[in-house]
């Protein structure tokens, strides 16, 4: 009862702060051509984090975190055809932040060790799951994407990849891991970025956006050093400009994260995202979105198509594209 109503009230807070502009957060420069490419008023960039049951199956507040785990990677299987529909109809490409395991078409022990290329995780608390277990590995079924269709993704890449919307295959770590400096041994980091190359080499793709996993932001150095250009942070939401880190690493800072509120009706959702994109127009500024694409697949029914109508609409005003183009723009722009 407290717990709805809480939610309730949360729910009314959003839509009041969003109502008196107080987020997202909205920064203004007088030099945003050098973020913004001419003629356009906005930057649209939109990215997924694409994990199948790789993501959730620690899922703090999940009854039985594995079965929650395998659940989201079956709703995220049958999303995946609209959503291409949908990107496809309107060509707006999406950067595909993904867990490099999902390349496989099947794995099995070497050696009587899952993955022994990666070296053992350690134990940590973080903000989403936790890892206290004995093997990082101990969930990986070591079978194949068809008769395991939760944790292998090669049909749903290959679909990505043949889709007319342009789409960018990003890198979400190879199983998932919390990268955050305290949790994650840059070995462990480049291990798990070599890996996902490596296979992704396989497929003639070269990764160079990425997603921290659960936010976990962390060491950069190692992203860097791999030869990626970008990542997304979530300190806030905001609607302004890319940061350049000395290192030469682009930051997207995040404006909104598609996902079904079940206190607002999808109406609100797109009428919602629809004034942040107007928003981004009238400010000059660039939108980050993101989404699970586990999402309820209402996002996908109700709320996107209308979304990317308006987007369809202002075509001469939003400037959109995958996160590898855009820090291809930027780097001109220095
Ligand atoms: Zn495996
Ligand atoms: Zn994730």
């Amino acid at each position: 009862m407290i717990a709805t109503v809480t939610r309730r009230g949360k729910a009314w807070l959003g839509r009041a702060n969003f109502l008196m502009g107080r987020t997202p957060r909205v920064e203004s420069r007088a030099d945003f051509r050098r973020f913004i490419p001419a003629p356009y008023q906005a930057v649209l960039l939109i990215s997924a984090d694409f994990e199948l049951a790789w993501g959730p199956r620690y899922a703090k507040g999940a009854g039985d975190p594995l079965a929650f785990a395998r659940q989201k990677a079956r709703q995220e299987r049958e999303n995946i055809a609209p959503i291409l529909a949908l990107t496809e109809k309107y060509g707006i490409p999406i950067t595909w932040a993904t867990v490099g395991h999902l390349f496989l078409d099947s794995c099995r022990p070497a050696g009587g060790k899952k993955h022994p290329e990666i070296p053992a995780v350690p134990h940590y608390r973080g903000p989403f799951w936790d890892y206290t277990g004995d093997d990082w590995f101990e969930h990986d079924p070591c079978a194949d994407y068809r008769s395991q269709p939760e944790w292998y993704a090669p049909d749903l890449i290959r679909l990505i990849l043949d889709s007319a919307a342009g789409h960018e295959i990003g890198c979400h770590t190879f199983s998932h891991i919390d990268c955050r400096d305290a949790a994650c041994p840059p070995e462990l980091l480049k291990a798990e970025l070599r890996a996902c190359k490596a296979l992704a080499a396989q497929w003639g793709l070269t990764l160079r956006s990425f997603v921290h996993p659960g936010h976990t932001i962390g060491n950069l150095d190692v992203l860097k050093a791999e030869g990626f250009t970008s990542f997304r942070t979530d300190y806030r939401n905001v609607l302004g400009y890319p940061k350049r880190h000395d290192s030469g690493l682009w930051e997207f800072g995040q404006t909104a994260e598609f996902a079904f509120r079940k206190e607002w009706p999808a109406s609100y959702h797109a009428s919602r995202y629809i004034r942040i994109l107007k928003r981004a127009i009238a400010s000059n500024t660039v939108c980050v979105c993101w989404f699970h694409p586990s999402f309820d697949p209402v996002i996908v029914e109700k709320v996107w198509p209308e979304v990317f109508r308006f987007i369809d609409a202002h075509r001469d005003d939003i400037w959109t594209g995958t996160h590898q183009a855009y820090v291809d723009f930027l780097e001109q722009h220095r």
